[in-house]
């Protein structure tokens, strides 16, 4: 496996070359690790046995690599007869900024920061780059918890599936701003229209009822609450 670094620019495939508003596309890769970033749920579409199943799933990633794992991954991903990775799979991670109203309903819509990436996943079977790929995952949801939480045991790596899908090839589309309806003939018809914004923040952390007293929420936990997640 070779390590240079993946190009900054993302060169569309005929796969992820946009059709459709192509003026939404971004071929930066500093975009897709933006989104990548803000998020730690993927949708992971895969076709298991002549069928699409499309598994929400947790992901980290490293420069090179999208991470995923466990045993909803390993059940969509893994050929069931010869335990190895079925084929090309897709993957998006999509964030919603707010919803787009216009003065038509036709014109309606979301402001969204999305990523789609296609890559034939690689099961990790080194013990090493195991370990290594459940730390970036588990950083990637919360940092600071690879450090403070107990690390997986041989016989919990054993139970694990990871696989790692390169990042190499990837779409990004994002739309922001206002309706387009704006200077349309609907523009005369007096009827409100712009955007709803969407945000989402970290709660306050809750602790576990079975805690004992005196164990406080660390502080990369606490840190958390009212940040903004997406
Ligand atoms: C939250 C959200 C809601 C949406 N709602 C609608 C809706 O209601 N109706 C609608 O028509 N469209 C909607 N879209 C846009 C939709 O995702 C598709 O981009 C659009 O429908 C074009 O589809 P297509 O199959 O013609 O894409 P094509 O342009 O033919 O797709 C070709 C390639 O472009 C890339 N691509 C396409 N879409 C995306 C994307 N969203 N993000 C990253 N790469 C992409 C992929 O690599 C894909 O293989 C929504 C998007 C988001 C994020």
């Amino acid at each position: 496996m070779t390590h240079t670094e993946l190009p900054r620019t993302l060169a569309p495939t005929e796969r992820t070359r946009l059709r459709r508003m192509k003026e939404k596309a971004s071929f930066e890769r500093s975009d897709l690790e933006a989104i990548l970033d803000a998020g730690f749920v993927c949708h992971l579409g895969v076709i298991v046995d002549g069928d699409p199943m499309v598994v929400p799933t947790v992901y980290g990633r490293d420069e090179r690599n999208l991470y995923v794992h466990g045993s909803v991954a390993s059940r969509s991903l893994v050929n069931a007869e010869g335990d190895d990775v079925d084929a090309t799979i897709c993957v998006t991670v999509t964030h919603v900024d707010g919803l787009v109203l216009a003065r038509s309903v036709f014109e309606h819509g979301v402001n969204y920061r999305c990523a789609m990436i296609y890559g034939t996943p690689r099961r990790l079977v080194d013990d090493a780059e195991k370990t290594e790929g459940l730390r970036i995952l588990t950083e990637h949801a919360t940092p600071g918890q690879w450090d403070y939480a107990r690390r997986p045991t041989r016989k919990e790596l054993a139970a694990t599936t990871v696989f790692a899908l390169s990042l190499e090839e990837a779409s990004v589309k994002i739309r922001t701003g206002a309706p387009d309806d704006g200077d349309s003939p609907d523009a005369a018809l007096g009827l409100w229209a712009g955007t709803l914004p969407l945000t989402s923040r970290w709660g306050a952390p809750t602790a576990d009822p079975a805690l004992p007293s005196g164990i406080t929420a660390p502080a990369h936990i606490v840190a958390r609450a009212g940040t903004r997640q997406g």
